[in-house]
């Protein structure tokens, strides 16, 4: 079966504008530099990775929130890089975004109908007594009261106004969301609310899901599978479990040594893996592996002289690590 969305060394590359030196020198920052991976149709692949890594930047120019430098994107076969106009609005239909920012995403000038009408208005879906009717059978399925219509988001938490950003972006019936850490400004109990009501949403409509991430102990509980980003590149790509059970890069191995055990004694027992140095500049990422700058079994010259292709270390899991080998660390995270 093809998949819903692929996505083939796709690459973002801003040119720096500040700075004379840098901008005359036509430096660019290599945002995203040739990720591939597919979403198959009702999964959910999380894409993780610390700030600045790519992740978002994907996830827009998956959208055509932003124009990508090179590669192909294809959405049920279509080229999404070459739609226009009328194609590319029913693309943008298919396809919605949920935002980080719960307070930044919605309008203050507008009420929660409004805010939800706004996609039926522009995709000229129903009468206005229908768009009135379907906000309100939105907001009771997201679990708020659907009298709510007519307040201002500044009347509720953020949990509740991220509630109004998923419904917004489900009123068209999408078949695919784009959820760019839509929990990671919320409070960890209204994280866990927010991440239920996701899957229940999948369940009833059949969603799509590509969920942005920067932690690993968010996504562990939607995701079918994960895809770690470093520094613009995929380093780890497999099935949740796998990754989370055996990380095959050292990337994902420190990134999985911080998430914390709910039991004190593993907790206590566990070596936490605290890597060196910063990100290096995406302006001019290192030679050969870009972690080779930060990681604890690096080897030389091979990892600063050449570049490790992503391979297969098991069946459908991926690492691009010159050693990279499956690291069973089950047992502390359970
Ligand atoms: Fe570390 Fe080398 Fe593997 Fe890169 S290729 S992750 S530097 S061991």
């Amino acid at each position: 079966m093809a998949a819903l969305l692929e996505v083939a060394g796709l690459k973002k590359h801003f040119p720096v504008s500040q700075g004379v030196l840098l901008s005359r020198l036509g430096k660019t920052v290599k945002a995203v530099d040739g990720v591939s991976f597919t979403v198959d149709e009702g999964e959910t692949l999380g894409l993780v990775g610390e700030s600045g890594c790519g992740k978002s930047t994907t996830g827009r120019c998956i959208n055509r929130l932003l124009e990508a430098t090179t590669g192909r994107i294809q959405f049920e076969g279509a080229d999404v890089r070459k739609l226009r106009s009328k194609q590319l609005k029913a693309y943008r239909r298919d396809v919605q975004f949920i935002f980080q920012d719960p307070y930044a995403s919605l309008n203050p000038r507008m009420t929660f109908g409004e805010i939800m009408a706004e996609p039926l208005v522009i995709h000229r879906v129903g009468t206005r007594r229908e768009r009135q009717e379907r906000c309100k059978e939105m907001l009771e399925i997201v679990g708020l009261n659907p009298e709510h219509i007519h307040r201002y988001p500044h009347e509720f938490s953020g949990g509740q106004r991220q509630r109004v950003g998923i419904a917004r972006a489900l009123m068209l019936r999408p078949k695919m969301i784009i959820c760019d850490e839509p929990v990671s400004a919320l409070d960890v109990s209204i994280q866990a609310q927010i991440i239920n009501l996701l899957e229940d949403l999948q369940k009833e409509f059949g969603l799509t899901y590509l969920f942005i991430a920067h932690d690993l102990a968010v996504i562990r509980h939607i995701c079918d599978r994960v895809a770690v980003m470093y520094l613009g590149k995929i380093v780890e790509l497999g099935g949740w479990r796998e990754v989370y059970d055996t990380p095959s890069h050292p990337y994902t191995q420190s990134l999985l040594s911080a998430v914390p055990v709910p039991d004190p004694d593993k907790q206590r027992r566990r070596a936490r893996i605290i890597l060196e140095g910063d990100v290096p500049n995406p302006i001019d990422p290192p030679r050969g592996c870009r972690f080779h700058t930060r990681c604890p079994i690096a080897q030389f010259p091979i990892c600063c002289d050449e570049e490790p292709p992503l391979r297969e270390v098991a069946p459908g899991h991926q690492a691009a690590c010159h050693f990279a080998k499956p690291f069973p660390i089950s047992e502390d995270r359970m």
